[in-house]
């Protein structure tokens, strides 16, 4: 199933182009603050799955896709974890191109562990983002996120599949510099995530989903997860030895070469094989590049 979260926080099944309702599966579920209600959603999935089936079948209450505001698919994680530099060749072009500072050793996860993104820099697909400074290089990173399905901690990468619910895109926007990674990337609108998440039932082989990331329509980014210096049960080992994963959780997996700076005006648009297209438009923020930076 494609899982989507739209308008006023409702959730709905992706069929072709229509989105079909089935809020009333969920659990507990509440459209006041704070927007967690996928959370037991995710957790009781296999349970009120029938009655979503049913839901489908008798598509009493159904929409267009492209008449709604598209959310994050999961609008309120516990946490988002993602992985530093996590394909070779990434790490390879962020040492030639400078785009690091002297000095500075590109680790990854054996070295680095993951870090944390804060869940208010998620906006869904059709956002516009706002680039805080106007005089530093702020980059995409087209991303396949994991999204945990069970609670769980130190789990063996034996059976790390077990604990995933499915899968989502991700883009990890970054400002470069000498900041912790979860200061330059944990911006408002930092972490677009969409368009949906796709069941894991639904994709066959996720060691191998490709994905590609343009800007007004010039590819940046070709990926494949079979390049991943870490795989998807290996990161799960590694997060869930420092946390406890929680359903809905998301594990952003790392990105492949290509990144670079996106500008105002930009359109920013990641196709994941088998989960579709995210997209967000770009715009200057406030223009007082320091705020809160003097000292
Ligand atoms: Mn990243």
């Amino acid at each position: 199933m494609k899982i989507a979260v739209f308008d006023e926080y409702r959730i709905g099944i992706v069929d072709g182009s229509d989105l079909i309702d089935v809020t009333e599966a969920c659990p507990s579920y509440s459209n006041t603050w704070p927007p967690v209600f996928m959370l037991p959603f995710i957790e009781e999935f296999t349970n009120i799955r029938p009655k979503i089936e049913d839901l489908i079948r008798r598509r009493s209450r159904m929409v267009a896709l492209r008449d709604v505001r598209l959310r994050p698919p999961v609008p309120m994680p516990t946490k988002i974890l993602a992985a530093p530099v996590n394909y070779q060749r990434h790490q390879k072009e962020m040492t030639a191109k400078g785009a690091v500072y002297e000095g500075m050793v590109l680790h990854t996860v054996a070295q680095y562990g993951v870090f944390l993104k804060p869940s208010s820099s998620l906006v869904g697909s059709d956002s516009v983002i706002e680039l805080p400074f106007s005089d530093r290089r702020t980059d995409h990173e087209a991303e396949l996120a994991v999204v945990i399905g069970r609670r769980g901690r130190n789990i063996r990468r034996e059976e790390a599949y077990d604990y995933v619910f499915g899968y989502t895109g991700l883009m990890d926007i970054t400002v470069r510099g000498h900041e912790d990674r979860t200061y330059r990337k944990g911006f408002d609108g930092f972490t677009p995530m969409g368009p949906y998440v796709v069941t894991k039932d639904e994709m066959s082989d996720p060691q191998h989903i490709g994905l590609e990331l343009t800007v007004d329509g010039e590819v940046r980014q070709v990926g494949n997860t079979e390049d991943l210096i870490f795989d998807i049960p290996r990161l799960i080992e590694a997060a869930s030895f420092q946390t406890t994963l929680y359903p809905g959780d998301i594990i952003s997996t790392g990105t492949p070469e290509g990144v670079g700076p996106i500008r105002a005006g930009n359109t920013v648009r990641l196709t994941v094989e088998g989960i579709g297209e995210l997209v967000v438009r770009v715009s200057q923020g406030h223009p007082d590049s320091r705020r809160g930076l003097d000292i």
